[in-house]
């Protein structure tokens, strides 16, 4: 699938396929304070060196840094809640200024809405707004018990969504994930844009209820659709599968900040994980080596809560790098028949995929083998979905001496480690 068609706007092919330590920074997310004026059951707060307010002083010189090297596409400002963070109109003027193309915030909608329009004045167009549920007495539950709270949000979701472009995020729990299509269908009702359901880390299952929501519905809401499609064939929005890409190269051109510190990510900080270091001209070469020596799916963190939106940029990114990059020939997916590989592959190699340790004993086997001429490579993303190649592997095509060709799989990620 191309990144264009997810709904997230800095999640595109393009972007995947140039980025490295040197291209400008994309996306950035900024934590301000860990304040917060609800208290959501499933809210987990920062890391203990997270925790506090960031200067006025501090947040400047990290835009500074995150832009020195062109433009950056999208600012987001989040927390805690970052609305009750003070001097946060100058903030955004200062982004803005500084040539940020978009600056978000993640708001529990609960500001004043004359905050908001001084916000939108001061040119943040985009608002991702927490939401959980479709009626007063739950929504206020879901606050942490403020009465009133879900009726000012509600109003002011109305409103916002006038103005800029809003999501709601609805976080599912075991207590709300089987009312979710009330939930979506109060949403939409209230002006919002698109949707990002996602389920509570403590919760973390497949969001099945979801499944009921209209064809028409989802064809008018890129996230939502792209939510719901994963899990009809059953990805959950959280978790690597053994086929994603193990490395992850987001983090060349896509940062969080906290606590005076640089992450990997927000989802990584936010479930404990340890920063990258702390922001200064080093920061891109250290996020490069941090990604050089990162192994994504044996980190605990990574693999149980990477969501599906950056585990597909992150197989994407090396979707290009195989096809770019490589030195071997990309062939069109007809040079690669079905018979052929019946006949021969899983017998001269022994396997249809080999895990990486095992492959890398196969290298000469895989590359150099004098008795079988490798012709060329064809990336699965570019089969047809009738030759039954698995997602995200690589078919290779040899000739044998005679004169006879067969080819076989191996994951992208496994050959990538091979051959880039
Ligand atoms: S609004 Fe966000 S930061 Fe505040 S309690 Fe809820 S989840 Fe936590
Ligand atoms: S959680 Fe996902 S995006 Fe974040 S560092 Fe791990 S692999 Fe990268």
């Amino acid at each position: 699938m191309k990144l264009d068609n997810i709904g997230f706007p800095t999640m595109y092919d393009e972007r995947a396929r140039h980025a490295d330590q040197t291209t400008p920074m994309i996306r950035c997310d900024m934590v301000l304070t860990d304040l917060c004026t609800f208290r959501c059951p499933y809210c987990r707060g920062l890391r203990e060196d997270c925790r506090g307010s960031v200067s006025m002083e501090t947040a400047k010189k990290v835009i500074d840094l995150w832009t020195e090297n062109g433009g950056l596409r999208e600012l987001r400002l989040t927390g805690g809640e970052p609305t009750v963070w003070k001097g946060l109109p100058e903030l955004v003027r200062y982004a803005k200024a500084k040539g940020v193309q978009s600056i978000g915030i993640s708001t529990n909608g609960y500001s004043d809405m004359s905050l908001y329009d001084e916000l939108i004045e001061a040119g943040i167009d985009d608002f991702s707004i927490s939401l959980d549920a479709c009626d007063a007495e739950e929504g206020d539950r879901m606050s942490g018990g403020i009465k009133g709270s879900w009726k000012k949000v509600t109003d002011n979701i109305r409103s916002i969504s006038k103005k800029a472009n809003v999501v709601l995020g609805i976080v599912a729990t075991a207590d709300t994930a089987d009312s979710l299509c009330d939930t979506i269908d109060f949403a939409l009702s209230l002006g919002a844009h698109d949707i990002k359901l996602i389920s509570a880390s403590q919760y973390n299952q497949l969001l099945t209820s979801a499944a009921a929501v209209s064809d028409e519905i989802r064809a008018e809401h890129p996230l939502l659709n792209y939510r719901i499609g994963n899990m009809l064939k059953g990805r959950n929005i959280r978790g690597l599968r053994e086929n994603d890409s193990h490395r992850c190269p987001l983090v060349l051109d896509d940062a969080s900040f906290a606590g005076g510190y640089h992450f990997p990510c927000t989802l990584y900080m936010r479930e404990r994980g340890n920063p990258i270091g702390v922001p200064s001209e080093n920061m891109r070469q250290e996020r490069y080596e941090w990604y050089r020596k990162h192994d994504a799916l044996k980190d605990p963190i990574c693999s149980a809560y990477c969501i599906d939106a950056f585990a597909e940029y992150n197989n994407r990114y090396l979707y290009y790098r195989l096809k770019d990059q490589t030195i071997i020939p990309v062939l069109e997916p007809d040079r690669f028949k079905t018979d052929c590989f019946e006949k021969d592959g899983r017998a001269v190699i022994g396997a249809e995929e080999m895990t990486f340790d095992n492959a890398a004993e196969y290298t000469d086997v895989f590359l150099n083998n004098p008795s079988y001429r490798l012709l060329g490579i064809c990336l699965s993303d570019d089969m047809p979905e009738e030759m039954n190649v698995q997602p995200k592997h690589t078919a290779l095509l040899y000739e044998k001496e005679n004169g006879e060709t067969f080819w076989f799989t191996v994951k992208n990620s496994e050959l990538g480690e091979m051959i880039l």
